[in-house]
This record gives structure tokens, C-alpha cells and sequence, in this order.
């Protein structure tokens, strides 16, 4: 917290106050503004963030400009919706798959929180049939991230995601449980496209065996879009969250403005 705010100080001193302060932060954290733990990391696992305030430092330490507090996975959405995969589409879903699995949600412009913010790298899947591995979650064993994170892969595999060449099974079967999470999206509020990012997703022979996987799974239940330009890769690559920060934090000064303006009026 301290080389951050040292950064903001120094990076202030050069180029000016800024307007806005976005954080998109890795979770469990508090995005209710109305809450008192507001912009806290929550009952995390990591070492020495549980109950902190990452918010709240930061903001002051730039004179208190208008902020936003979003997750991670959000953010890099946004990113994409505003810019990238998902450009002029309402309704995304985005996936990052890489040491965890985490799952970001857009339906009508809007990211979805609920009462806290979705944790869909931890949704329950059917197992594949030939899939022996215990799981990886420290909390569930085999829910999606345990099965399909890259640790899962290393473990399950004794070999890293780069290392397991284009035709191993085990791509079969992390399409399995990729797929599953597609479907599980579907039926609770469907998007026109789901993105998937992250390290585990640089092999590209994984989206063919997805929409193969959800095709088969979604078995004439649900008209399914075009696939191929349904289950994609990001555009924008690891600028995704930090585009996607800009683009809220602009979000955020226009709503403001609106609101001055009608206050006005
Ligand atoms: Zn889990």
C-alpha cells in the first residue's frame, strides 16, 4: 500500500491530479457503497489482506477524488466491452483462467454484483467421466476451478499448461468443465458472448473443444448463437483490466456530470 501510494504521489507530481481513481481488485472484496466495509478486501486466504481497506487509503491519498471499486474480472469485461471482444454488446460474460478461475458478468451495460459480486470460478461441475483428480480448491475440491485452474492441470497432469502439447486429453477434458461453466451462465442469464482470458487459455485448441463440449451438453435445449463468435478470446490482451479501470472511471464522471446536470436543472 505504501509503493502504491508513493506511485500516485510521484506520478501525480508529474502529470497532474487525475479526475478519477478505479480499482479493480482481486476479491472477496466489499463493492456496496452503502456498506461500512466499503472498498475492503474481505475474508480472503492471501496472507495479510483479510479486512483490509484498499480503497479508502488510496482515494485520500489523492485528495478524495470520485472513485470507483470494482473486481478484477470486471473490470477486464468492462475493458472488452468498452474497446475489445465485446464491443457494442449488453449482455458478456468473461472468464479468466489461469491460477484460480475467476468470472465477470455484464447484462444491460451493467456488471452484475448482487449482494456481494460473482465467484463463478467456484460453481459446481459434473465431473468427466475418465477424470480421477481429486480437485484443487482449498474450499470445495472439485468445483470449476478446482478442476480446470492451471494448478488443477499441474497437478492432475504433472505438467504445466505450456508444457502438455495441442493433442493431450487433457484438453478434452478441461473442456468439459469450461463448457459447463458456458452452460451454467446460459441458463441463469444469457449473454451474446463469453470471453475467455488468462494464462490456461493461450492454447488455442481449447475453443474449438468448448463449443464442441457446449454444443453437446446444451443438446437442442437452447437456440445457441453462432459459436464460433460466441465463446472467443479477449482482444486486449493484459490491458484488458487497466483499459477497462479508464473506461469506468469515465463512466463514473459522466454519470456524475448527468446527475449535477439534472440537479441543476
Ligand atoms: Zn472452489
Amino acid at each position: 500500500m505504501a509503493g502504491l501510494i508513493r506511485f500516485f504521489s510521484e506520478a501525480t507530481n508529474v502529470h497532474g491530479q487525475p479526475d478519477a481513481l478505479t480499482v479493480g481488485t482481486f476479491g472477496p472484496a466489499d463493492l456496496d457503497p452503502d456498506s461500512e466495509s466499503y472498498g475492503h478486501i474481505t475474508a480472503t486466504p492471501k496472507a495479510g489482506w483479510a479486512q483490509t481497506d484498499l480503497l479508502g487509503p488510496l482515494r485520500k491519498a489523492l485528495g478524495g477524488i470520485p472513485a470507483v471499486f470494482e473486481t478484477d474480472v470486471n473490470a477486464a469485461l468492462f475493458g472488452e466491452a468498452s474497446s475489445g471482444a465485446a464491443k457494442g454488446l449488453k449482455h458478456t460474460a468473461y472468464f479468466t483462467v489461469g491460477t484460480g478461475i475467476g468470472g465477470g458478468l455484464m447484462i444491460g451495460g451493467d456488471l452484475v454484483h448482487g449482494s456481494g459480486h460473482p465467484e463463478m470460478g467456484h460453481m459446481r461441475v459434473s465431473r468427466h467421466p475418465d477424470d480421477k483428480f481429486e480437485g484443487a480448491c482449498s474450499f470445495h475440491k472439485d468445483c470449476l476451478e478446482g478442476m480446470a485452474c492451471g494448478p488443477a492441470l499441474e497437478k492432475r497432469w504433472g505438467k504445466s499448461a505450456e508444457e502438455l502439447p495441442a493433442d493431450h486429453p487433457a484438453w478434452e477434458i478441461e473442456a468439459h468443465y469450461l463448457a459447463q461453466a458456458c452452460l451454467n451462465v446460459l441458463m441463469i442469464a444469457p449473454p451474446e458472448r463469453i470471453i475467455f482470458g488468462g494464462g490456461v487459455m493461450h492454447q488455442e485448441q481449447l475453443f474449438p473443444l468448448i463449443r464442441k463440449k457446449l454444443s453437446e451438453l446444451s443438446n437442442g435445449y437452447l437456440p445457441l448463437p453462432e459459436l464460433d463468435g460466441f465463446v472467443v478470446s479477449p482482444e486486449l490482451g493484459d490491458d484488458a483490466g487497466l483499459l477497462g479501470c479508464v473506461a469506468l472511471g469515465r463512466q463514473l464522471l459522466r454519470d456524475q456530470e448527468r446527475i449535477g446536470q439534472t440537479k441543476g436543472s
